[in-house]
């Protein structure tokens, strides 16, 4: 019998800002009466994993250091596969530095092997001036994630993808990314889960990381209406999603268990008027 797991993102699907959406806490406990595994997977690397689970659980919402998976802890993970013991200047939060440090890296502020670029609020104009002048003498630059903006209590703000095009353009040198959607954040999540590529499903609010990402990768994908993404947006993407609901408790039980336990009944089932086409390719 084949399993099935989910990766979750968090603003827009758990929560949003401080709020939890409505219905989440029984949409875990069904997922936790069905024994199925899940990750949260966000995008926002200025928390530490430990830091995650805290406000998950302020929240209400049982979680353990294991089902939280950052773009700050993936960039970290990949950097030290590269380049093993390396150093970085590090625009960012202490999420990423901490991660950073984890995975064997120093942090520095001269010469060093990277710029990573992250999410913040506490950064200077100076702190970019260095980024600028050291991708110049040869330091590589990575971004957490390309993510334009960052949604907050009153408003968007600037995301980690808006400082990183500052540094694209005044030095002409295109960042790598490894955040969602980049295959390298989206396949550490499934590894990290132990699941194989048709085993997994990612729930997300929003098409060009969560929804583009599990395309990508061949993973089963349920856009959630509960974020920032309408349905009148998604006439403008060449890609859609499997499964479309207004929050996550919406996903019927037997589309997860459908396709994932063998059997295509349950996603017939799910074809609701939300739901865009029920055919599941094979991967
Ligand atoms: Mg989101």
């Amino acid at each position: 019998m084949k399993q099935v797991g989910f990766l979750l993102d968090m603003d827009g699907v758990i929560y949003r800002g401080d709020q939890l959406i409505e219905g989440t806490i029984t949409f875990l406990e069904r997922l936790r009466a069905l024994s199925l595994p899940y990750l949260f997977l966000t995008n926002n690397s200025q928390r530490a994993r430990r830091d995650i689970v805290a406000k998950l659980r302020r929240l209400g919402l049982p979680a353990d250091d294991h089902q939280v998976f950052t773009c700050a802890m993936a960039t970290a993970r990949f950097l030290a596969g590269q380049r093993p013991c390396g150093t970085a200047f590090v625009l960012g939060e202490n999420g990423l530095a901490n991660a950073l440090h984890v995975n064997g890296y120093s942090v520095v502020d001269s010469d060093p092997d990277y710029v990573v670029v992250g999410e913040g609020r506490t950064f200077t104009f100076e702190m970019i001036e260095k980024a600028v002048r050291l991708v110049e003498k040869g330091a590589k630059l990575i971004a957490t994630n390309m993510d334009t903006t960052c949604p907050t209590d009153q408003g968007l703000r600037p995301g980690c993808g808006a400082i990183v095009a500052m540094i694209e353009k005044a030095t002409g040198v295109e960042a790598f990314s490894v955040g969602k959607p980049s295959p390298v954040m989206m396949r550490m999540a499934r590894k990290e889960m132990g699941l194989a590529t048709d085993e997994v499903v990612m729930v997300g609010d929003t098409m060009y990381t969560d929804i583009l990402g599990g395309v990508q990768l061949g993973y089963r994908t349920v856009l959630v209406l509960s974020g920032h993404t309408t349905e009148e947006d998604l006439k403008s993407y060449a890609y859609q999603p499997d499964l479309i609901v207004p929050c996550a408790n919406e996903i019927p039980t037997d589309w997860i268990l459908g396709e994932g336990r063998g059997s295509s009944d349950g996603i017939r089932a799910a074809a609701s008027p939300l739901a865009l086409h029920a055919e599941v390719a094979e991967v």
